[in-house]
């Protein structure tokens, strides 16, 4: 599959000839005068297409797809990512006709299946989070953070609180936290991590004031640690008048196990593209539930979906005086829901809580073999269990033999896997984020295990080699500094300074 790193993998436009066709596309039938386009907006030069016949498309898409790398070729351990196998089953409920053709503004009347999908999908969620209402319309985690805290942020003005625009979140917080908190206007409070990984309770009682608005954070933390004082920590906040978001993005270690409402918290969001077996990477499309209480419910965004009894039936609820309003065009990315759907369906309560140990179990029998390699070593409380992931510091590595945690990294990808998280969290060094999942066995781990063992020698003997990683890529090591300063993606400028001969790595 992959093949010697080298730059010259040809594009689409590349591959033509003028003339070549692959589809005749039917005549026009309406006259372009019955369409009123500004003048101003019509183009005078045709769009320049590739054009090459239809064998050559298949190749050139098929060899394309030949690069990737997904779940469906091999083990995908990428930290706090959970990327777990996306059962087919799913895909086949979401492509049925019935509900691919449906469209957003048919008549609710005529829509009562979907939406009482839905309905059951939120209620199964909220059951999961131990909170009562679930909305699903935001698209991502990121985007359900930034519900959450609207929803936070919208109670306190409620309560005429607005002096609370603080929210405080641990170090080892996912980048998405600090990012949602001023996207909503608020401030962020970092409070410390101890050395074990876990909040610092000392440093949360002296960030509580009147000012605080709430406390996010992630259970498991980005390490893979479950915060034991999570009990006193709702306790500290709550007492200072402050609300609680739980980041659920990775559920998948204590699904069915703990709810965060019993824990004391108000709100959380769920990443469906994570925990719940619909796919995501490459940018989506992806969705989070956010499931809240009773002090929050009446700021969800409209409309929610809701049910009335009496009539059976199933609509859409824009009677919501008090809602931080609308975050998505109609309501959210369905087809990713519904997957979710057919996932827990098929699973059922008992499957989920299955899936969530045999996740622990993964996490922590690759974790304990990766940190017995000579060169790692785990960060964090060494004695304590981790969750559905944990993390290695490649520091020792570096120190003996000048080979970064991104060089070995790069050089497994050569041998056909994918790399795990690196450098994050921030509160780690060097760090490798490993998150195998329920999907991957014994055998699986051992042999990820063994390669990135068989890696590490390479790369004593041989720092260069390391340094040069990946070599069996369609694209080799990429100047990461340069290309974030210089992004290209038009063919056009790419071609342009090609032809100049410059620099494009
Ligand atoms: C992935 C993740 C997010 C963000 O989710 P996106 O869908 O990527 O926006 C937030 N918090 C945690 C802990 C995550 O792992």
């Amino acid at each position: 599959m992959y093949r010697q790193a080298k730059y010259d993998e040809p594009l689409i436009f590349e591959l033509g000839k003028k003339g070549r066709k692959a589809h005749i596309p039917p005549r026009c039938d309406f006259s372009r005068d019955k369409i009123k386009i500004p003048e101003n907006m019509i183009r005078t030069t045709p769009p320049e297409l590739p054009e090459l016949h239809e064998g050559e498309v298949m190749r050139h898409y098929v060899r394309l797809s030949h690069m990737n790398y997904c779940i469906d070729v091999n083990t995908y351990p990428l930290g706090s990512c959970t990327m777990k196998y996306n059962p087919k089953i799913n895909e086949t409920l979401a492509r049925s006709e019935k509900l691919m053709y449906m469209h957003p503004n048919q008549p609710v009347e005529t829509a009562q299946g979907i939406l009482e999908i839905i309905y059951e999908l939120q209620v199964a969620l909220a059951n999961l989070a131990g909170l009562k209402y679930t909305t699903l319309q935001t698209p991502a985690g990121a985007s359900g953070e930034y519900c959450g805290l609207a929803l936070i942020k919208a109670y306190h003005e409620d309560n005429g609180d607005t002096q609370r625009d603080e929210i405080i979140a641990p170090d080892s917080s996912h980048g998405t936290n600090p990012a949602s908190t001023v996207m909503n206007g608020m401030k962020l409070i970092e409070i410390k991590s101890r050395e074990d990984g876990r909040v610092d309770m000392d440093a949360l009682k002296a960030a509580v004031s009147d000012k605080t608005a709430g406390l996010m954070l992630t259970n498991p933390n980005t390490l893979g640690i479950f915060e034991d004082d999570i009990i006193e920590m709702s306790k500290i906040v709550k007492e200072a008048g402050g609300l609680l978001y739980y980041d659920g993005a990775n559920f998948n270690a204590i699904v069915g196990k703990v709810r965060p409402g019993d824990m004391g918290y108000d709100v959380l969001h769920f990443n469906l593209h994570k925990t719940f077996g619909t796919p995501h990477g490459g940018g989506g499309p992806g969705s989070a539930a956010v499931c809240c209480n009773d002090l929050l419910e009446p700021y969800l965004p409209v409309p929610t979906i809701d049910y009335d009894k009496d009539k059976d039936y199933y609509f859409f609820n824009y009677d919501r005086p008090k809602s931080i309003g609308k975050l998505h065009g109609y309501h959210g990315n369905i087809a990713v829901a519904l997957r979710a759907y057919a996932y827990i369906a098929a699973l059922g309560f008992k499957g989920l809580v299955n899936t969530a140990e045999q996740a622990v179990l993964t996490a922590n029998y690759a974790v304990r073999k990766l940190e017995k390699l000579d060169g790692f070593r785990i960060a964090g409380g060494k004695d304590i269990p981790r969750k559905h992931e944990g993390v290695l510091e490649a520091t020792p590595f570096l120190r003996n033999y000048d080979v970064s945690g991104m060089d070995i990294a790069k050089m497994i990808i050569s041998r056909g896997l994918h790399a795990p998280t690196v450098y994050f969290p921030l509160i780690a060094h060097e760090a490798w984020m490993v998150e195998p999942t329920e999907n991957e066995n014994k055998d699986r781990i051992d042999q990820y295990v063994d390669t990135v063992a068989e890696e590490m020698e390479k790369a004593k003997a041989d720092p260069d080699y390391a340094h040069h990683a990946p070599t069996w890529t369609s694209v080799g090591r990429i100047d990461s500094g340069w290309s974030i300063r210089n992004l290209v993606v038009s063919y056009k400028i790419l071609k342009d300074k090609r032809e100049k001969g410059e620099y494009v790595p």
